[in-house]
């Protein structure tokens, strides 16, 4: 599943349907797109080229230094992670040396699929990138292929997948970067207060996320002060990924033209609840959904249920990707809903998967799987892939659920279920006996991540939670 596939159209069609584009963007009023990435520390990176600039890009990519798969959420750079198997003899493509990466280039490639005029940003459009190598080669390290390779590997079974990724966030008064969040509303926790005090704010997002194609499914307030959710329709996973940079580029995009700031940080204040990032999945072959109607658990198909039971025996290796930052071990603590024991049940909010059918006559469409545990600060491309690939892995090994959780864990006697990882450094050794994770992420950028990861632990040792929040709080 590893090895990386040009997914691209020939360079002439790339750069005719760019011409194309070019022609709406311009009738749009576009004057420039913003072509984005996400890094191996969560954060959304981009390059921008004027609207002339799309064909040229579309056709030869843009420029961009490797080093940002060494960056970290403070924009210092990890050390690289040696790879066993090499000599040491050639440049090792995704992970280059710690604070230089001067040297080397790589090209982004817009996907012109999901390019999107940015109704919160007017002359403003935006596109998710691949990104390749100056030989047009893929580039190792590049965590949308990955995904792509994820999902096509899926495919290939005849399976589809539908993902959705719910986006929470805290709205703030917009302040510097060191103050502490000042809140918008005094509304109660999903108070209809809230709704009033940023009736607008809370309309523009709704507006702007439609006006870009975008299904909201519900917009609601959360149970930390200031906080909302934000969840769409489902799609593939490579579309989901996307979307959800897209829905949080939209929601602080809308939020700056308030006077106001997100935060899609897992701890926003010490001892408090949370943002997730929780991944809604559900399995699919040939237009039946494999989570109804089937002999197994609340309906599940054997295959559906071996792909969960995949998932959640990976679960604490998946963290790496699905709950990366040390301050996602801030959220992830029982009686928050954050999931944080390794179990499953159905609509128990405190199992780190928690089976969601929905409502008797409605179930062959909406049954799904949600794991909670996830945060925002993850690299949804990173999450989505990886959790194909353990999903995966449990239907080659006929994995079985284990007996379902059917009360909150917090009430049965202690140890009766298990603790997800209690902090980064637990999740990182579960991740480096994955094997599953290893092949499916390919070598250079499983090392990358561990590079990342080992890097964000070192950066926060030793730091408390009003050390470690105020270092993150603003960041994602
Ligand atoms: N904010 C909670 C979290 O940290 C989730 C609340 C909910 O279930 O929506 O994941
Ligand atoms: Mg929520």
């Amino acid at each position: 599943m590893s090895t990386a596939a040009d997914t691209r159209l020939p360079r002439a069609e790339r750069a005719a349907l760019a011409r194309l584009a070019t022609d709406r963007l311009r009738t749009a009023a576009v004057d420039a797109v913003a072509i984005g990435w996400v890094d191996n520390a969560g954060l959304a990176r981009v390059k921008a080229v004027p609207v002339g600039g799309l064909v040229h890009a579309a056709s030869w990519g843009i420029g961009a230094a490797p080093c940002f798969d060494a960056f970290l959420v403070d924009d210092s750079t990890a050390e690289p992670v040696a790879d066993p198997a090499a000599d040491g003899s050639g440049p090792d493509p995704a992970v280059p040396p710690a604070g230089s990466g001067a040297v080397g280039d790589l090209r982004l490639y817009p996907d012109l699929d999901r390019l999107v005029p940015l109704a919160a940003q007017p002359g403003w459009a935006w596109a998710p990138a691949d990104r390749y190598t100056q030989q047009d080669t893929p580039h190792s390290g590049c965590q949308r292929l990955f995904a792509r390779r994820a999902e096509a590997a899926a495919r290939a079974r005849g399976l589809t997948v539908r993902a959705g990724i719910e986006v929470e966030w805290v709205a703030a008064l917009a302040g510097p970067p060191e103050e502490e969040p000042r809140y918008p509303t005094a509304g109660p926790a999903y108070g209809l207060q809230r709704l009033t005090d940023l009736s607008d704010y809370l309309r523009d997002i709704l507006r702007a996320l439609e006006q870009q194609g975008l299904t909201v499914l519900q917009i609601h307030p959360e149970y930390a002060p200031g906080q909302f959710e934000v969840s769409v329709a489902p799609e593939g996973p490579v579309a989901a990924a996307d979307t959800s940079v897209l829905v949080r580029h939209t929601v602080r995009a809308v939020s700056a033209r308030h006077g106001l700031r997100a935060s899609f940080a897992p701890a926003v204040e010490p001892g408090g609840v949370g943002n997730g990032s929780h991944l809604h999945l559900s399995l699919w072959r040939d237009g039946r959904n494999l989570s109804h109607g089937g002999p197994g658990p609340h309906g599940l198909t054997g295959e559906a249920e071996s792909f969960l039971a995949g998932v959640l025996a990976a679960l604490p290796e998946l963290l790496v990707l699905g709950t990366p930052s040390p301050a996602g071990y801030l959220r992830l603590v029982p009686s928050r809903w954050a999931g944080a024991y390794r179990c499953w049940g159905l609509e128990n909010r405190e199992a780190a998967l928690r089976l969601v059918t929905g409502s008797e006559g409605e179930r062959a469409d909406t049954a799904n799987a949600e794991i909670k545990c996830f945060d925002g600060a993850a690299n949804p491309y990173l999450a989505v892939g990886a959790v194909l690939a353990a999903g995966l892995a449990g239907i080659d090994g006929g994995l079985r659920l284990p007996p379902e959780t059917t009360v909150d864990p917090a009430r049965l006697a202690p140890g009766a279920v298990d603790r997800l990882p209690a902090d980064l450094g637990e999740a990182v050794a579960a991740y480096e006996r994955s094997a599953v994770l290893r092949e499916a992420l390919g070598e250079p950028l499983y090392r990358a991540v561990l590079a990342v990861r080992r890097a964000e632990s070192a950066l926060f040792a030793g730091c408390g939670a009003e050390e470690i929040i105020a270092a993150t709080r603003w960041r994602y």
